[in-house]
C-alpha cells in the first residue's frame, strides 16, 4: 500500500493501455543486423498517461486518434474521453495535457480537449512546425492536420513551449531528452512514499533499448538517443526510481494493477496500470 499525503488522497500515476499492434525485431531496433541474431515477433502497446492528486489532473500525451489506427492498422480499445470517466475524470476536469512529442499516436485525440492548457519543449514545436518535418522520414510519423491543430493552439495562446526543464506542478517534472523526435520529453513525477515515476514515453520504447543499450530504429539524433538512454539509466540507478516505458507490454508485468480504493474509479475493462505500485524485484 501507498502512503496517502497529508494534504489529500495520495497522488495516482496511470498508464492507460488503449491499443496493441504485433510487429518485429527488425522493424523495431535500429540496424538490428548488427545484433546477429534471428528476427522474432514482437508486442508493441500503445498508452496513454494520468496523473492525478489533490491539486489536479494531468494527461500525460493523448493517444492516436481512432480513424489513423484505422488507416495505420493498429487494434484501439479507447481514447483518452471515452476513458477519464470511468476513471472518475471528466474531460473538462484536465488540467494540462504534455505533448512529451509530435508523433502521430501521441498527439491524436488532443481535439477532445479543446480548453486544457497543453505543454510541449519548443524544439519539438518547431521543428514539427518547420518544412523539414515534411520530409518523407519525418512526416510518416506524424498527422499533418493534428500538428497544425498544435499550430492553432499556440497562436490562441494554450499551448505553452519550454526549453530544457519544468516544472508543470509540485512534484511534476518536465525534462528535455531529444534523441527519439528533436524535443522528446521525459516526465519525472514524485510518488507517495518517495519514490520517483520516470514517465520516458518514447525516449524509452522498450525496456531492452536501455538495459542492452539498443537504439529504437525511429530517431532524429542517434547520439542524443544513446545520451537520452544514459539519462534514463543514471536515474533508474536511484533508489526507489522506476522508469515506465512508452510502448512496452512488460509495463503491465512490473507494476501492479490499478485497484482503486472505492467509488468513483471503477475503471472497468480499461486495462490500467498503477505506477505507483512496483512490483519487487
Ligand atoms: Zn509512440
Amino acid at each position: 500500500m501507498t502512503a496517502a499525503s497529508a494534504g489529500g488522497p495520495a497522488r495516482e500515476v496511470l498508464a492507460v493501455k488503449f491499443g496493441h499492434r504485433v510487429t518485429t525485431r527488425a522493424e523495431s531496433y535500429l540496424n538490428f543486423h548488427l545484433y546477429g541474431e534471428p528476427d522474432a515477433d514482437l508486442d508493441i502497446d500503445y498508452f496513454f498517461w494520468v496523473i492525478r492528486d489533490a491539486a489536479g489532473v494531468y494527461l500525460i500525451d493523448t493517444g492516436f486518434a481512432p480513424e489513423v489506427g484505422d488507416r495505420r492498422r493498429r487494434a484501439h480499445d479507447t481514447t483518452p474521453a471515452q476513458a477519464l470517466p470511468l476513471l472518475g475524470i471528466e474531460p473538462a476536469d484536465v488540467t494540462a495535457i504534455v505533448i512529451t512529442h509530435a508523433h502521430w499516436d501521441h498527439t491524436g485525440n488532443v481535439r477532445q480537449f479543446p480548453n486544457a492548457q497543453l505543454v510541449m519543449t519548443e524544439a519539438e514545436y518547431a521543428f514539427w512546425t518547420s518544412p523539414l518535418a515534411t520530409r518523407r522520414h519525418f512526416a510518416a510519423h506524424s498527422e499533418a492536420d493534428e500538428i497544425e491543430l498544435l499550430a492553432r493552439r499556440r497562436r490562441g495562446g494554450t499551448l505553452s513551449l519550454f526549453t530544457g526543464r519544468s516544472t508543470l506542478a509540485a512534484g511534476i517534472e518536465l525534462v528535455e531528452v531529444g534523441g527519439h523526435t528533436p524535443g522528446q520529453l521525459i516526465v519525472n513525477v514524485a510518488a507517495p512514499g518517495g519514490d520517483t515515476v520516470v514517465l520516458a514515453s518514447d525516449a524509452l520504447h522498450f525496456y531492452e533499448e536501455v538495459e542492452r543499450d539498443r537504439p529504437f530504429a525511429i530517431l532524429a539524433d542517434l547520439p542524443g538517443m544513446y545520451l537520452a538512454y544514459d539519462t534514463l539509466a543514471q536515474l533508474a540507478s536511484q533508489p526507489g526510481t522506476h522508469l515506465v516505458a512508452g510502448h512496452d507490454p512488460a509495463v503491465r508485468d512490473r507494476f501492479a494493477r490499478y485497484a482503486p480504493a472505492g467509488p468513483p474509479g471503477e475503471p472497468g475493462t480499461l486495462q490500467v496500470t498503477d505506477l505507483t505500485s512496483p512490483h519487487a524485484g
